[in-house]
């Protein structure tokens, strides 16, 4: 933990009551104004990670440590947009405010700068039925935002998107997270998606869930349409591509010669 740390994981393990190991040893620390994308294939345990950053569930063992304050102000996207369908776009929007208490007279201004944060001044009465995808993913967005979080948790936030959508998505994501300076820990199984957004990729491997590398993208911010097709992100893409199948073939040779060994027939016999 260094004093610019937002948060630390320390050791972590976590071992799922039907002994699943999501997570073993892993240790992870991110800084301030951080954007940092947690990468692997499916299972790896991203979001065990998310969901002990944010203390909706408990570690086996290890240690989680946060700098300057213990509680710091954490807003969570999830997957699926889950907005509530009676509910209007103000009043999706509002619910955290409203669950702290807060009056309507009072949340309004909050709820209108967060509207407009995502671009959907003009929507505060539609109803989510009538939203795309994409703009019901943006008044999720809001609903965290409305909160003025200074960590923000994303749980593939994208991933049930289109691509056209999802890359307006990744670059307006970017270009709030320039003005706000948020902390942003961000879940993807998305290579270009984690490089375009990132200074910080960590990759991850399933089985048990671990960290196999922690790869700075040194490219700078603005991020430009170039960027995405540039030789520099193109290396960065065939970098961590290489490094999540070799962290894939090692899994499949462990397994391989497990079996070959002769302790493992043994015990099978
Ligand atoms: P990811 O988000 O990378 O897909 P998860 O963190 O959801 O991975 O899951 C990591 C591993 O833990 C997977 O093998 C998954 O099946 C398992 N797992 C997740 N949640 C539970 C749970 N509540 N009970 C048992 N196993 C779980
Ligand atoms: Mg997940």
């Amino acid at each position: 933990m260094t004093p610019s740390s937002t948060f630390s994981l320390s050791n972590v393990s976590k071992v799922y009551s039907n002994g699943t190991v999501a997570l073993q040893d892993l240790n992870l620390a991110v800084n301030d104004g951080q954007f940092v994308s947690l990468l692997g294939p499916s299972g790896c345990g991203k979001s065990t990670v998310l969901r002990i950053v944010a203390g909706l569930g408990h570690m086996s063992s290890g240690q989680l440590s946060w700098s300057h304050q213990a509680n710091r102000r954490m807003a969570f996207v999830f997957q699926e947009a889950a907005l509530m369908p009676w509910a209007t776009v103000q009043n999706n929007v509002r619910l955290p405010l409203k669950l702290s208490g807060m009056g309507k007279a009072a949340s309004n201004a909050a709820v209108a700068e967060a509207l407009e944060m995502v671009d959907l001044t003009g929507f505060e009465s539609s109803y989510p039925r009538e939203l795309s995808g994409g703009m019901k993913m943006r008044v999720s967005i809001a609903r965290a935002l409305v909160t003025k979080p200074e960590v923000l948790l994303m749980d593939e936030p994208f991933g049930a998107l289109d691509e056209m959508t999802r890359s307006k998505l990744n670059s307006d994501l970017l270009n709030l997270w320039q003005q706000k300076q948020w902390t942003v820990v961000f879940v993807t199984h998305n290579i270009y998606e984690a490089v375009y957004l990132s200074n910080r990729v960590i990759v991850m491997a399933a089985r048990p869930g671990r960290v196999v590398a922690d790869v700075p993208i040194d490219a700078p911010y603005p991020r430009t349409e170039d960027f995405r097709t540039s030789a520099m992100f193109n290396h960065y893409c065939r970098d961590i591509s290489a490094r999540l199948s070799q962290a894939a073939s090692h899994h499949l040779q462990d397994n391989a010669s497990s079996v070959r060994s002769p302790n493992v027939v043994d015990s099978l016999v």
